[in-house]
């Protein structure tokens, strides 16, 4: 679980989530984590000014992406983030 998600810097809302990247390994998971707003999918390409965290009030998305973070990524729920790189 991640506790420690930034507040919102347009809204102020402490409703936000991190944006997921890649393919999940675990897709009836993901679904499950993505309706309770837990995380955002972002979709399959990730580029240098991709967005890390998504606001669930105001849908704005901010911050910078550790892409060295993103490769050590080890989700309990199992995504499969390997798929990312071509
Ligand atoms: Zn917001």
């Amino acid at each position: 679980m991640n506790v420690s998600n930034p507040t919102c810097p347009k809204c102020n809302s402490a409703n936000t989530c991190e944006i997921i990247y890649g393919y999940p390994a675990d897709e009836e998971e993901y679904l499950k984590l993505v309706a309770e707003k837990r995380v955002y999918p972002g979709g399959y390409c990730i580029d240098d000014d991709s967005p890390a965290w998504y606001c669930n009030d105001c849908e704005s998305k901010w911050g910078e992406l550790n892409l060295d973070k993103i490769d050590s990524f080890d989700f309990d729920q199992g995504f499969n983030i390997e798929e990312v790189y071509d």
